[in-house]
């Protein structure tokens, strides 16, 4: 992929926030599955069924540690984030009525946004929403003041896909706990970013997607609390997640079986275990460090230039490696025209978080985002093309 030519150019690829390139061992176990032992799991007593959940078992338990979750059981794979904060959601309904508060952010990604939005006009419950301060952080002292004994549940992205901003989970998960609330954490953008310890920031769930970090598409997962997940409703219902069947009631699989209805994307699943197993391999202090060498540089690089607006955190504060910015006078989806002609993919527009840019005041932005295999020389082609963007767009 790194080395294909786009438009004439060599491509450099700044688009990592909406999804990641894979590493060779990532593919390798698509070849390795399909021609060695592809075979449904759980059900056949066969060696090739053996295998295959083996290796899809085992996948469960590598992100288990990539993750610092206690054990499989933790671990449910979904296709996605947006499905993993579906099924909390779905499980929570059941608890919710007239009177119940969610809390969730102004920086929420549609994903989690629209969700708890339409849990809420189905259960009775209100939805409030911990606002962002003009410099792209929570505002903890209002959430103190929102999150109440009202609250059911505190959902908060441990990283924005727009500000780049690392939240501190921890703390709410703390409030959240101090007023008997779940703990929903959206980890999108910091699975693939940050070192990520589920246990230590006392997080009930915490959703995230393959694709984000290295991964294929199609599969991604939900930590969540062993005790919660056992008391938990399945989301979907059929063969795969259960126990004992007869024509009138059925009892549930054990844990994370229970969550996995139906033939699960298994090549996707044990792809997810390579992937992880890589980035462990990088190191995630390194991935987070190198991340933030290169944002720090765009930022840096973009503040002396007068004509660009950048959100979030400001030149040495902690984020992660993305950057949105507003060219002066250039639409966003011109600059992004503009810098494909030059093979550079990065991302213009909402970003999937309207509230949060009504919130800046803005119709969109453009967001450069980074990889383990960016380079501060992919930055200075797309500082390059913002430089001469305005007369080039005349
Ligand atoms: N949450 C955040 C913060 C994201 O950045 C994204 C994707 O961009 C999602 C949720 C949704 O991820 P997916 O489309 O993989 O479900």
């Amino acid at each position: 992929m790194l080395d294909r030519r786009v438009n004439g150019h060599p491509l450099t690829y700044l688009d990592n926030a909406a999804t990641t390139h894979t590493p060779q061992q990532v593919y390798d176990v698509f070849e390795e599955f399909y021609a060695g032992y592809n075979a449904n799991v759980h059900r056949g007593i066969h060696e090739l069924s053996h295998e295959a959940s083996l290796a899809y078992e085992r996948a469960h338990d590598r992100v288990a540690d990539f993750l610092g979750a206690d054990g499989r059981e933790e671990i449910v794979f979904t296709k996605n984030t947006t499905e993993s904060i579906n099924l909390v959601a779905y499980g929570l309904s059941r608890r919710l009525g007239e009177g119940d508060e969610i809390v969730a952010t102004e920086m929420d990604h549609h994903a989690s946004l629209v969700t708890w939005q339409q849990i809420a006009k189905r259960t009775g419950a209100t939805v409030r929403h911990i606002p962002v301060t003009t410099d792209g952080h929570l505002d903890m002292e209002a959430a103190r003041d929102i999150v109440t004994d009202d609250t059911a549940v505190v959902c908060v992205p441990h990283v924005s896909n727009v500000l780049g901003t690392v939240n501190p989970v921890a703390d709410l998960a703390a409030l959240a706990h101090d007023h008997d609330a779940y703990a929903v954490v959206d980890g999108a953008q910091s699975a693939p970013t940050r070192p990520v310890d589920v246990a230590a920031m006392d997080a009930d769930f915490f959703a995230f997607s393959g694709h984000k970090l290295a991964g294929p598409t199609g599969i991604g997962g939900l930590y969540g609390k062993r005790e919660i997940l056992e008391e938990f409703d399945p989301f979907l219902f059929g063969g795969e997640m259960i126990r004992n069947v007869t024509l009138t009631d059925s009892t549930w699989n054990e844990l994370p079986w229970k969550f996995e209805a139906g033939t699960p994307p298994i090549a996707e699943g044990i792809a997810l275990g390579a992937a992880v197993d890589y980035l462990a391999e990088l190191g995630m202090d390194a991935v987070r460090d190198h991340e933030n060498d290169l944002a720090q540089y765009l930022l840096r690089e973009l503040a002396d230039r007068g004509f660009v607006q950048t959100y979030g955190p400001d030149v040495g504060e902690e984020r992660t490696g993305l950057v949105s910015f507003n060219v002066e006078g250039v639409h966003g989806h011109d600059l992004s025209s503009l810098l494909n002609d030059r093979g550079i993919a990065i991302r213009a527009g909402d970003h999937c978080t309207q509230p949060l840019h009504d919130r800046l005041d803005i119709p969109g932005s453009a967001r450069a985002s980074f990889y383990v295999y960016n380079t501060r020389a992919d930055v200075d082609r797309l500082l390059e093309v913002v430089d001469t963007a305005r007369d080039d767009l005349d």
